[in-house]
């Protein structure tokens, strides 16, 4: 439940919640330190990457995906940058792994890399991360600590187009290997992109919200993209009712039992 103070802050009164920096400011960028994984980790993912040929050599789609599914987290972005596994491999400028804390409880899924998040090969440093950053905080977060920011296309599509279902399913091996790696305590899907890959269903954000999903048996709420809430302000107050049951459900472990639709397959 939003406390009173937590309420007013959302409805306008919350500096998280107001954008920070002009656009063309350099944001609070996560570069160098939110990829450092503690010492035990990178031993792991070494001995994990060894036996893991390269993406980019010529392999069948089976292959691709089982060698995707072994990845360690320091072999995972020199994979997703060598992937040419759908055509926007030919546009990118760089790829966009993901960004954050490998440790994290929470992660957030968003549509695709934009143009500036295309030229710094980071996810949301754009206008529209700027806005989940103030959501972050004033969820008393941050990229950096206990939040992990990926999208399910991890290369820009020209234009910032829609995904194509054959992109999304290109790169689908990736997000299931984050998901895999971080294990989170819960995900949030920002926008019907993500939502869409994540449940794998077509319907409405507006239908989704408000109760808790699951992916993979991790519990799951849905709410608008930021850059949709940057158009609409007014939907904010609802992306922050969206917020706090993320909040509730990972206090709670997880959500109540009848929350909980059965995994997708
Ligand atoms: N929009 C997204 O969905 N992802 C980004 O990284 C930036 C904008």
């Amino acid at each position: 439940m939003a406390t009173r103070t937590e309420m007013l802050e959302e409805l306008g009164v919350a500096p998280q919640w107001r954008l920070r920096a002009p656009a063309g400011a350099p944001a609070g960028s996560a570069a160098g330190s939110p990829e450092a994984a503690p010492a035990p980790a990178r031993e792991a993912d070494r001995a994990a990457s060894a036996q893991v040929p390269r993406a980019g050599v010529s392999e069948g789609a089976d292959a691709r995906v089982d060698r995707i599914a072994r990845l360690g987290w320091d072999a995972f972005a020199a994979d997703v940058d060598a992937c040419t596994a759908c055509g926007l491999c030919r546009t990118r400028h760089k790829s966009v792994p993901g960004v954050g804390d490998r440790a994290a409880e929470w992660l957030f899924v968003g549509e695709a890399p934009g143009a500036e998040e295309d030229a710094r090969g980071e996810p949301f440093v754009g206008q529209a991360g700027r806005l989940l950053d103030n959501m972050l905080a004033a969820l008393g977060m941050n990229r950096q600590r206990n939040v992990y920011i990926a999208n399910v296309l991890k290369c820009r599509p020209p234009n910032n187009r829609t995904p194509e279902p054959g992109e999304a399913d290109a790169c689908r091996p990736y997000l299931e290997r984050q998901v895999a790696l971080l294990k989170p305590k819960l995900i949030v899907a920002l926008g019907k992109s993500a939502a869409a890959l994540l449940l794998g269903t077509d319907a409405t954000i507006a239908s989704l919200r408000g109760r808790v999903h699951r992916y993979r048996g991790v519990p799951l709420v849905v709410t608008y993209h930021p850059a949709y809430l940057l158009r609409n302000l007014p939907d904010k107050a609802k992306a922050w009712e969206d917020l706090l049951l993320a909040r509730a459900t990972v206090a709670e472990g997880g959500g109540p039992e009848d929350a909980k639709p059965p995994p997708v397959p």
